[in-house]
């Protein structure tokens, strides 16, 4: 029985050339789900998707038995900041992301929630549920997921009560939900490696935010230790998460259907090494 038959696997692939093109580099992988960035993640401004692209986009994600399909939105959103011109910016940066992903049909937007760089954390929590406040609509077929942040510089939602009171402040709260980065929690300090560990940090997301919220997952290995705060990813097995850390996730049967993206160093070059490890930890089923 191969990986892709039992859990949702995909890796973070290329939209060079356009979207439509990522299903089939996705494919190369035996992947069964992706992540894209829709837009240059460096630049605000973006060209509107052509239409054309737009269906061509609809028929590879079907030809290629594609789901849970994920996008990135661009790291230079800092929905937490109080500084007006930066929020402007923030809000409308993120409108243009929720149109995109509503246009191509795709499933997840996970964003990184903020930074509270001159206020409070607090308040930080709070202005990133504002903006979502403004952001997310009724007719929404697609989710935002707040991304488990490794609690680098004044990252928030670097835990579950962070990440729990923002949703807590969301009036559309079936609109939200948490992308798990396995390096980023394991850096802010949670112990995901020891099975114990992992026991008890799930039962605790799950008292917090409810496993229901726990959407996706990044699936990246970390190359420092537990606590580092430093978020800096390794390949599947080459780091300090290590196999047994990777295990975890990959052998529990809850997470079956959410998608686990790889987002590791070396990118579409490294994801057939990083599938083997995950192949050798792979527990098949009986
Ligand atoms: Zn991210
Ligand atoms: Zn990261």
């Amino acid at each position: 029985m191969s990986l892709s038959s039992t859990i949702t696997i995909g890796g973070h692939v290329s939209a060079a050339g356009g979207p439509s093109n990522a299903p089939g580099r996705a494919s190369v992988f035996s992947f069964n789900t992706f992540q894209i960035f829709s837009k240059n993640q460096m630049q605000w401004k973006s060209k509107p998707l052509p239409e054309e692209e737009i269906k061509r986009f609809a028929d590879e994600v079907k030809s290629h038995s594609m789901r849970n399909t994920m996008v990135h939105a661009s790291y230079l959103l800092n929905l937490g900041t109080s500084d007006p011109s930066l929020k402007e910016k923030a809000l409308n940066g993120m409108k243009v992301e929720l149109e995109r992903i509503e246009l191509l049909g795709m499933d997840l937007l996970t964003f990184h929630p903020g930074s509270s760089k001159g206020i409070t954390e607090k308040e930080s929590l709070k202005n990133i549920a504002e903006a979502l406040n403004q952001v997310l609509f009724k007719e929404q077929k697609s989710k935002i997921l707040l991304e488990t942040a490794a609690g680098q510089g004044s990252n928030v939602g670097y835990n579950f009560e962070q990440l729990a009171e923002i949703i807590d402040q969301i009036s559309l709260k079936d609109k939200v939900g948490i992308c798990f980065d396995t390096c980023h929690v394991w850096a802010s300090g949670y112990d995901i490696k020891s099975p114990e560990g992992y026991a008890e940090t799930m039962d605790s997301f799950d008292s917090t935010l409810g496993l229901d919220r726990l959407n996706g997952f990044h699936l990246n290995d970390s190359k420092k230790g537990t606590g580092s705060r430093v978020d800096r990813h390794e390949q599947i097995g080459q780091g300090t998460l290590g196999m047994d850390g990777i295990s975890n996730f990959v052998n529990d049967r809850r997470f079956r259907n959410v998608p686990m993206i790889l987002e590791t160093p070396r990118g579409e070059e490294g994801y057939d090494e990083d599938l083997k490890v995950i192949r050798g930890v792979f527990q098949e089923e009986r």
